[in-house]
């Protein structure tokens, strides 16, 4: 066995998706995207549940999509395309999410020079403050010139909330979207197929969503099982489909409070220890490489995380454990996010 470890139980990740997908449906949500951007990549969880009745397999970076290539699901780019990676947006994603009409031009040029036709979702933004177009601004032109071009199709809008400003998705804040819909379709005379109404923070909404929001952008609650408005675990869902093993390269006692004159740690911040006389102190064999070290819960009782570096991560030890034994904890979404991505940490999976 190899540490450090994170153990990926496969079947819970199917249950939640299974679950997921039926809220979803039950609640008008016709169309789910599978969102994969937690996974950094890892086609073994995505082949274990795309089949189980997602639309479309997204994320956030070109690289991972290119991964997917041969996973049967439209994919989508969720993340806005850089300027600089135009070609390789319309070679590996069938649909990208937009606010930008430069952008959508260069699309547009690059999937006729490519013989292809891209579908493109537009971005409002209804307050939260990251991606898309303000709500209150004036958005029928663009939407004028995307509906002329020849090798994109506009098959739908959406928002993203809960993201930058913590803004929780209200049945109020998601009706400005199906107005900007109505409005859309009235003025133009189209039919916009996808009216896509966030992410896991929506999930609370359900079954009450505004009328003709009828698909959602899924990553955390199918990985963690929680929803994100609230940080609510879903009901019936798992919250442990992933843990993190690490092992221990020391255990000594010693005292708790650091002996001379007190500088900076190792990240440039000064220390704030406090004095609670002679500890058993472990050090696991991982870091801030990692992961951040307050991102993780220890599973094991009678273990504290009081510190780390680069490569170490120091633990009080309640009681007593030996070089070698491991120590597990439960990961939070950016706990997932880096561990999955770094390279040094080994995945585990149980079927
Ligand atoms: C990450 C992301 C999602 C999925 O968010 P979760 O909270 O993980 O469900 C949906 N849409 C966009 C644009 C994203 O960037």
């Amino acid at each position: 066995m190899i540490f450090p470890q994170i153990e990926i139980n496969l079947k819970k990740i199917k249950e939640n998706a299974e679950k997921i997908l039926d809220l979803c449906h039950k609640g008008g949500i016709e169309s789910v995207f599978l969102v994969s951007k937690v996974l950094a990549g890892d086609k073994k969880i995505i082949n274990e549940i795309a089949g189980l009745g997602f639309t479309h397999l997204a994320d956030s970076r070109i690289e991972n999509l290119k991964i997917y290539s041969d996973i049967n699901l439209p994919k989508v780019l969720l993340r806005l395309p850089m300027i600089s990676e135009i070609k390789a947006v319309i070679e590996y994603a069938d649909l990208s999410l937009n606010s930008e009409i430069e952008v959508i031009r260069l699309l547009n040029s690059e999937a006729k020079q490519q013989n292809k036709v891209h579908d493109i979702i537009l971005m409002f933004d209804l307050g939260d403050l990251r991606e898309g177009i303000f709500y209150l601004d004036n958005y029928l032109d663009t939407v004028e010139e995307i509906l002329n071009m020849n090798n994109l199709r506009l098959v739908g809008i959406g928002t993203n909330l809960t993201c930058y400003g913590g803004i929780i998705p209200t049945y109020e804040n998601l009706s400005q979207l199906t107005k900007i819909k109505n409005t859309i379709e009235e003025k133009f005379s189209v039919k916009l197929s996808l009216l896509s109404g966030g992410n896991s923070s929506t999930l609370h909404l359900l079954p009450k969503l505004p009328p003709g929001i009828n698909n959602l952008r899924i990553g955390e609650a199918l990985f963690l099982g929680r929803e994100t408005a609230y940080g609510k675990i879903l009901s019936e869902m798992h919250a442990d489909c992933f843990v993190l093993n690490a092992e221990l390269i020391e255990v000594k006692t010693k005292p708790s409070y650091p002996i001379g004159l007190m500088g900076m740690d190792s990240f440039g911040n000064t220390p704030e220890i406090i004095d609670q006389g002679l500890m058993r102190r472990g050090i696991l064999a991982i870091g801030k490489q990692d992961v951040a070290l307050d991102d993780l819960t220890p599973l094991n009782e009678d273990v504290e995380i009081i510190g780390g570096s680069s490569d170490h991560l120091l633990v009080n030890l309640k009681k007593e454990y030996a070089v070698g034994e491991t120590i597990s904890f439960a990961l939070n979404y950016p706990a997932l996010l880096r561990l999955m991505t770094s390279s040094y940490v080994k995945k585990k999976y149980i079927e």
